[in-house]
């Protein structure tokens, strides 16, 4: 198995490793599957139902300050840039800016996903902001205009 692979496994706790093992691990190619498999078995020398029954069924709740993941409590997320899709019901400055950021510049406004590296959840999605009462009443509105 690739070195790097393993030094980033070695990172990861048993309960880590297993919601990797359930979510992330049937998205990657066969024999990375395999590789993974193998290192479960013969140097963390725990079998796949053991680790599974460290997943738990609620979500989790924490008080903690800095992120976690709400699927399976881990800190370990990458973030990456993606283009915003600038939301025409949201007017505050941001707003503006990256309209007129894109229209000076012809290139696009990205802004920050975050994701957790155990489990793939998706932990900030800029393009999926909760909206609030009043952003989703004028969304509604100007949709019945439109119609
Ligand atoms: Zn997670």
């Amino acid at each position: 198995m690739n070195e790097k692979i393993e030094y980033i496994l070695n990172q990861l706790t048993d309960k880590e490793l297993a919601y990797f093992l359930k979510f992330k691990v049937p998205t990657y190619v066969k024999t990375t599957q395999t590789d993974i498999l193998k290192y479960i078995e013969y140097k963390r020398k725990i079998t796949k139902s053991q680790l599974f029954s460290l997943i738990d069924k609620d979500e989790i709740t924490s008080n903690k300050e800095f992120l976690i993941c709400k699927r399976c409590g881990s800190d370990k997320m990458f973030a990456y840039d993606v283009k915003w899709h600038i939301p025409i019901t949201h007017f505050n400055a941001e707003n503006e800016f990256a309209s007129l950021y894109q229209r000076a510049t012809g290139k696009d406004y990205n802004k920050l996903k975050v994701e957790c590296f155990v489990c793939g959840k998706i932990i900030i999605n800029p393009n999926n902001e909760r909206l609030s009462f009043w952003e989703k009443l004028l969304k509604f509105l100007s949709l019945s205009i439109l119609s």
